[in-house]
C-alpha cells in the first residue's frame, strides 16, 4: 500500500491532503429509472430481479433489477464470484454509473454497486473521484484522504494580514471544501477550477514554490564568491579587437553581469538571448573578467558542435591577448586532455571550455571563478545537478577564497569552505514571463532582447511536401549562388534507429537528385571527431547542402548559410522549429527557412505552423507555445524532475504576481508561517525543484 501510495506522491498526511479530486459523483440523491438520461451518470436505487451469468458472445454476468417506474440491466464483463453472490434475487441496491439504451431497454455497464442493508441514509456530500494507480481503489483512498483531513494540521500558514491582501479562501474551508463539496454548488466552477476554494490552493502552491526559490537565492547571497573586480584593460582590448560594436542590450547585460561578479556572494545570473542576439560575446566578456581579476573561467555546452564552436571563437578572439583556451571533448584524445588538466589544475590555463566531459574529466581548477553553461536547458537533470555541485563545492572555488587566518574563528572557516564560483546559464529559448517568474526565480535574469544590426530577416514559407521539387530546384539555386543550405530531417521521435535510416536515406536521395552539388550528412549517432570533421567542411563551404538531424538545432553559426529546409517541419516542436531557422538569417544575404509538410494536418500541427510562420520573435512565439502546451511539456521531458506546479495556472500572470509578493513578505516577517507552508507543501521534494 505505502508502495502504491509512494507512486502517487503521497507520503504524509500532508499529500494526501493536498491530493485533490479529478471530478465528483453525486450519490447526494437518487434517480428514477424512468428519468435517466443515456451518457449522464446517476444513482438508482433497486431490486434485483434475477442475475444469470450468459455466455454469448462471452461469458459475463448480466443482472436485472427495477425500481417503481421501471427496469434496469447491470452488465459485467468481468466479475468476481463474490459480486455474482451479491446480486441475488432480492438484493436492494444502490446502483451508480452511465446508463444508454441496450437491446433490452437502459443498462449500464460495469456499474459501481453496494448492496443495502436497511435504511441507509444518503450522504449529504458529493464524492470525490481521485486520481489513483492500478490496485489502489477510490475506497481505499477516500478513506485514507478522510482520515488524514481529521488528524492532519489544517491551521492556515497565511498569516491573516496577507490573506486579506490577496483576497484568498480560507485553507482549511477551501481543502475540506474540495474534498467534499456540499450537493448544491455548481460542479462547473469547480471541476473549471474557478471557484475561490481551488483558488486559494492554487495560490498556496505557487507561493511554495516561490519561497522555496526566494530561499535559496537567498542562502547563495550568504555564501561567500572571489570578488571579481578588475580594469577592463583585456575587456577593452577585446571589444576594439572585435569587427563589430556591442549592442545596446549586450552593454546593459554586460553591465549587469560586472556588477555581480563584483559582489562577494556567488552570481546566479540566467541569460535569456534569442538565437543569434550575441550571448557568445558576452560570456567570453564575462570569463576576461574573471581572469582579468586572478581567477579561471569554464564554458561548458551540451553538445560537441556547440562547445568546439565556442571554442574555436573563443580561441580566436582571446588567444591574441595571451591568454590560452583549454579544451574537453570526447573527440580530443586522453593524452591531449590530461594536459590540459594538468595545466588546468595548476592555475596556468585560465579558461577551459568543454562538453560534459569536463565533469566527466573530472577538472579541477586551481581558482575558478566564474562557471558559465550554456543552453543548460539541454543538459540532463543530473548532469546539471553534477555542475551545480562543481560551482558550490569545488576544491578549486574553495581554495580560490583568501587563507582562512591562522587560529580563525569557526565562522571564518565556514565561510571560506562555503566559498562559491559565480555562475551565469545561457539560454537560446526564451522563457516566458510567469514562467520565469516562477520556475527560475531563484535567478536574476538577464535579457538580450535586441539583434545586432544588419541581419535580414528570415522569410518563411510553409510549402506542401508535393512540391518538393521546387524546393530542390530552390536549393540548387543558392547553392550555384556561392550560398550554404541545410536539409533538416524528419523528426522520429519513437526510434533512433529509424530516425538515422531516414537521414542516411535523405542523404542518398539528396546526393543522387543534386549531383552537382557536394552534400555532407551529419547526425547524432557520428563519432564525435567525425561530427566535428563534417562541421569543419560545412564551415569552409566545402560542403554546400548539409544534411542533418536535429545536432543543429542548437548554436550552429554558419553565416553564408543562407536556407534551411525542414522536412516534416509538422512533427516539430515549435521552439525546435525557432531553433532551427535561427541557423540561417546569420549573413548579408536574404535568408529563407522553408517548411515542408505533410498532409493531413491534425489540429495542433496547424496551430504550430501558423504560430512560426506569423512569428519571429522567440519570446513571443514561447508565450504562445506555453498557451498551446501548458508548462509540463513546455519545461521539457528534459526536466522531468522538476514536480510540476500541479493546481497553478501560469497565464494567471496576477497571481504569479501575488504569490512572488507574498512570498518576500513571509520571508522578511513570518518566518516561521514560511517553513509551514513549505513543510506542507513541499516537504522533501525541494531539492529537484532547484535542479
Ligand atoms: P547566440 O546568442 O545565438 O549564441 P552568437 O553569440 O552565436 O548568438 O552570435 C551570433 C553571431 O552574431 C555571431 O557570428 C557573432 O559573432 C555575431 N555578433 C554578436 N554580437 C554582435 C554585434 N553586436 N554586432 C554584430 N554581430 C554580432
Ligand atoms: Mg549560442
Amino acid at each position: 500500500m505505502a508502495e502504491k501510495l509512494a507512486r502517487l506522491g503521497l507520503r504524509t498526511d500532508a499529500d494526501l491532503l493536498l491530493h485533490l479530486p479529478l471530478r465528483y459523483e453525486d450519490e447526494t440523491r437518487i434517480t428514477a429509472i424512468r428519468d435517466a438520461r443515456p451518457g449522464v451518470a446517476a444513482q438508482f436505487e433497486v431490486e434485483v430481479v434475477s442475475c444469470e451469468v450468459a455466455y454469448r458472445p462471452r461469458r459475463q454476468l448480466i443482472a436485472r433489477a427495477r425500481d417503481a417506474t421501471g427496469e434496469l440491466t447491470l452488465r459485467f464483463l468481468n466479475f468476481y464470484p463474490s459480486q455474482q453472490k451479491a446480486l441475488a434475487p432480492g438484493a436492494r441496491l444502490r446502483v451508480f454509473g452511465e446508463t444508454r439504451g441496450g437491446f433490452f431497454g437502459e443498462e449500464i455497464i460495469h456499474p459501481r454497486f453496494r448492496v443495502l442493508h436497511g435504511e441507509e441514509p444518503l450522504p449529504d456530500r458529493l464524492t470525490p473521484v481521485y486520481p489513483t494507480t492500478a490496485g489502489l481503489g477510490q475506497p481505499v483512498l477516500r478513506k485514507l484522504i478522510q482520515r488524514a483531513l481529521h488528524k492532519a494540521d489544517l491551521a492556515d500558514t497565511l498569516p491573516d494580514a496577507l490573506r486579506r491582501r490577496a483576497a484568498t479562501a480560507d485553507f482549511s474551508e477551501s481543502i475540506r471544501f474540495l474534498h467534499q463539496p456540499p450537493p448544491d454548488v455548481s460542479l462547473a466552477d469547480i471541476e473549471a477550477r474557478s471557484h475561490p476554494a481551488w483558488r486559494r490552493i492554487a495560490f498556496d502552491e505557487l507561493l511554495a514554490q516561490q519561497l522555496s526559490l526566494r530561499r535559496a537565492y537567498t542562502a547563495r547571497r550568504s555564501r561567500g564568491a572571489p570578488v571579481l573586480k578588475a580594469t577592463g584593460k583585456l575587456t577593452k582590448k577585446l571589444l576594439s579587437s572585435l569587427p563589430f560594436q556591442l549592442t545596446g542590450a549586450q552593454q546593459r547585460v554586460w553591465r549587469e553581469i560586472i556588477a555581480d561578479l563584483a559582489q562577494p556572494h556567488p552570481m546566479a545570473r540566467l541569460l535569456q538571448g534569442d538565437v543569434g542576439s550575441g550571448k557568445t560575446v558576452v560570456a567570453a566578456l564575462a570569463m576576461l573578467q574573471a581572469v582579468e581579476a586572478g581567477h579561471q573561467a569554464a564554458l561548458m555546452a551540451p553538445t560537441e558542435i556547440l562547445a568546439e564552436q565556442h571554442y574555436r571563437k573563443l580561441a580566436v578572439w582571446l588567444e591574441p591577448l595571451g591568454i590560452e583556451v583549454a579544451w574537453f571533448a570526447a573527440s580530443v584524445k586522453k593524452k591531449v586532455r590530461d594536459a590540459w588538466r594538468e595545466k588546468v589544475s595548476r592555475g596556468e590555463t585560465p579558461i577551459a571550455v568543454g562538453t560534459h566531459a569536463l565533469i566527466e574529466d573530472a577538472v579541477e581548477f586551481d581558482k575558478l571563478g566564474l562557471a558559465i553553461v550554456d543552453e543548460q536547458h539541454r543538459f540532463g537533470v543530473q548532469q546539471r545537478l553534477a555542475l551545480k555541485k562543481k560551482g558550490d563545492g569545488a576544491r578549486g572555488a574553495a581554495s580560490s577564497a583568501p587563507r582562512p587566518p591562522v587560529g580563525g574563528s569557526e565562522q571564518d572557516l565556514r565561510a571560506w569552505g562555503a566559498m562559491s564560483a559565480h555562475q551565469l546559464t545561457m539560454s537560446a529559448t526564451p522563457i516566458p514571463r510567469t514562467l520565469a517568474m516562477s520556475y527560475y526565480a531563484d535567478l536574476d535574469v538577464s535579457v538580450l532582447d535586441e539583434l545586432p544590426p544588419g541581419r535580414t530577416p528570415v522569410v518563411t514559407k510553409l510549402v506542401d511536401e508535393a512540391r518538393r521539387d521546387q524546393v530542390i530546384a530552390r536549393v540548387h539555386d543558392a547553392c550555384r549562388e556561392g550560398r550554404q543550405a541545410y536539409w533538416v530531417c524528419p523528426l522520429i521521435e519513437e526510434s533512433e534507429a529509424l530516425q538515422l535510416k531516414t537521414a542516411q536515406e535523405t542523404y542518398e536521395r539528396l546526393t543522387a537528385e543534386l549531383p552537382d552539388l557536394r552534400v555532407g550528412l551529419v547526425h547524432g549517432r557520428l563519432k564525435a571527431d567525425e561530427k566535428a570533421a563534417v562541421m569543419a567542411a560545412f564551415v569552409r563551404n566545402e560542403i554546400q547542402l548539409l544534411v542533418a538531424t536535429t545536432v543543429i538545432e542548437v548554436g550552429v553559426d554558419v553565416p553564408n548559410a543562407s536556407l534551411m529546409v525542414i522536412e516534416h517541419a509538422e512533427r516539430f516542436g515549435l521552439s525546435q522549429l525557432h531553433q532551427l531557422r535561427g541557423r540561417v538569417g546569420r549573413g548579408r544575404h536574404d535568408s529563407a527557412c522553408i517548411l515542408l509538410y505533410a498532409q493531413p494536418l491534425g489540429e495542433t500541427a496547424r496551430a504550430r505552423l501558423k504560430i512560426i510562420f506569423e512569428n519571429s520573435d522567440g519570446f513571443e512565439i514561447a508565450r504562445l507555445d506555453l498557451h498551446l502546451r501548458g508548462p509540463g511539456e513546455f519545461i521539457g521531458k528534459r526536466q522531468s524532475g522538476v514536480p510540476l506546479l500541479r493546481f497553478a495556472d501560469l497565464e494567471d500572470t496576477q497571481m504569479v504576481e501575488e504569490a512572488r509578493s507574498a512570498a518576500e513578505i513571509l520571508l522578511r516577517d513570518y518566518p516561521q508561517a514560511a517553513e509551514a507552508h513549505l513543510a506542507r507543501w513541499l516537504a522533501g521534494k525541494e531539492e529537484l525543484l532547484k535542479a
